[in-house]
């Protein structure tokens, strides 16, 4: 069939325009000057050239005879391999009998009509790569049979898209529980403390002049205050790191000291719930550029969870040692350990590996999270091993060590303490 056959009459370039338009959004397609006769065709071939999707005409028998570039772009095929073939040869071998069948019976009863509604319909590249595509048809009635012109989009980048915001909504669904399970625990975390204030309170007014009892109501009262103030220092500084808002105040820092101070701060908890807690004795300073209580606050939140986690009278050993460049300090406990797919979960916000109570001596996920975030601003790392539940566990930091407190920054001073 030659091009004069296919488009004898204005009618049917109306009818694809129309088709073509309604696909780019144009509201009137057909206003405007109508052009003389002869100039119908190249017309059309504009119209079939500027379409963005590709335009592909068959006849009765679903034989290709017109196509645009998009097409020839779309599917990898030059318009000389493509015209006077099968359709099919664009579609997956496992569509092609249905759509034999599904021709046969649109031929009978040809109107304009979207295919890829509800469909997952697929295109073939000349490569043998399949991709989404949407089809629109429409009937072209000339006089020497019926054509039909099928409107092709790719519709991978949407289906990508679509995927991806899929997956985002699932993401911010879970965010959203997980917020939502977290206010509830800073809830509970906060509510304990503050009945054991009150509590305290009235023992106080019911014992003016009982100085043993008010010596026990302090203890009891610097206790709580402390958990308290712990949970929500965690929480200002969660909040300072996602704000950007967190400041390092580095100097020459040698991390004997550091261990010193932290072992200190979880002796009472160690001691408690009868750990025996060996540290390494290091004879060598063990220099980092660093923020000291920030330090501190990682190997004591590490020592705090090892004492947490491990069953009364269990084993907690604080280890350092030179590696290379790094300093790695290791924190291994006897405890209940941690099952190996919760390993790479254990520094996500709020995860805890038994939320509903076991060993856990409360808190609210939130602690590793700090650690990671704190020893990532020093431009280290921290990682987690366990051979499981039951198994014990070994926290290991790694960061940048200084050969000697001469790397230091102009105004910090080598820290002499521990040395
Ligand atoms: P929290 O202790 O407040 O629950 P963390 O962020 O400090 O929060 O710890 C997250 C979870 O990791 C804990 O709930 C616990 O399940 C697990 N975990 C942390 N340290 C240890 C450890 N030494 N042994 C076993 N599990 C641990």
């Amino acid at each position: 069939m030659t091009p004069d056959t296919l488009f004898p009459d204005l009618e049917w370039w109306l009818t694809v325009t129309e088709e073509i338009s309604m696909r780019n959004g144009v509201d009137d397609p057909t206003s405007g000057p109508k052009l003389p006769d002869g100039h119908h065709e190249r017309r059309f071939h504009g119209f079939l050239e500027a379409a963005p999707d590709a335009v592909v005409i068959i006849d009765g028998d679903g034989v290709i005879v017109q196509v645009n570039g998009q097409t020839e772009k779309l599917f990898g095929y030059s318009r000389e391999e493509l015209v006077g073939h099968a359709l099919e040869m664009l579609m997956p071998e496992r569509s092609r009998g249905s759509h034999v069948a599904k021709t046969r019976a649109y031929t009978a009863n040809p109107q304009t009509r979207p295919m890829g509604r509800g469909l997952d319909l697929f295109g073939l590249r000349k490569g043998g790569d399949e991709f989404p595509i949407d089809v629109s048809i429409s009937p072209l009635p000339p006089e020497g049979g019926l054509l039909v012109a099928s409107t092709i989009r790719d519709m991978t980048s949407h289906r990508r898209l679509e995927e991806e915001l899929r997956q985002r909504t699932h993401e911010l669904e879970e965010a959203d529980r997980q917020k939502d399970n977290f206010l509830c625990a800073v809830a509970h975390e906060l509510r304990s403390p503050l009945s054991v204030l009150t509590l305290a309170a009235q023992i106080l007014r019911l014992n003016p002049a009982d100085t043993t009892v008010h010596e026990q109501t302090l203890g009891m009262l610097e206790r709580q205050t402390s958990h308290m103030t712990r949970l929500i220092e965690d929480l200002l500084d969660l909040s300072r790191i996602r704000c950007g808002t967190f400041v390092l105040r580095r100097e020459v820092v040698d991390l004997r000291r550091v261990f010193i101070i932290a072992v200190e701060m979880g002796q009472p908890l160690v001691e408690s719930r009868k750990h025996n807690l060996e540290v390494e004795q290091f004879t060598q300073p063990l220099w980092v550029s660093g923020d000291s209580s920030r330090l501190v606050q990682v190997v004591s939140n590490l020592l705090t969870n090892a004492a947490k986690y491990t069953p009364k009278g269990g084993h907690i050993r604080l280890s350092a040692a030179r590696e290379g460049e790094a300093v790695v300090v290791r924190i291994r406990d006897d405890g209940v350990g941690i099952p190996k797919e919760m390993l790479s979960r254990v520094f996500d916000l709020y995860t805890q590996v038994n939320p509903a109570g076991g060993s856990s001596a409360g808190g609210l996920g939130i602690g590793l999270t700090v650690v990671r975030q704190l020893v990532e601003l020093h431009c280290g790392t921290v990682e987690v091993t366990s051979d499981g539940s039951g198994q014990g566990s070994e926290f290991v930091v790694r960061l940048p060590l200084l050969s000697n407190g001469s790397d230091a920054e102009p105004n910090a001073a080598p820290d002499p303490a521990g040395t």
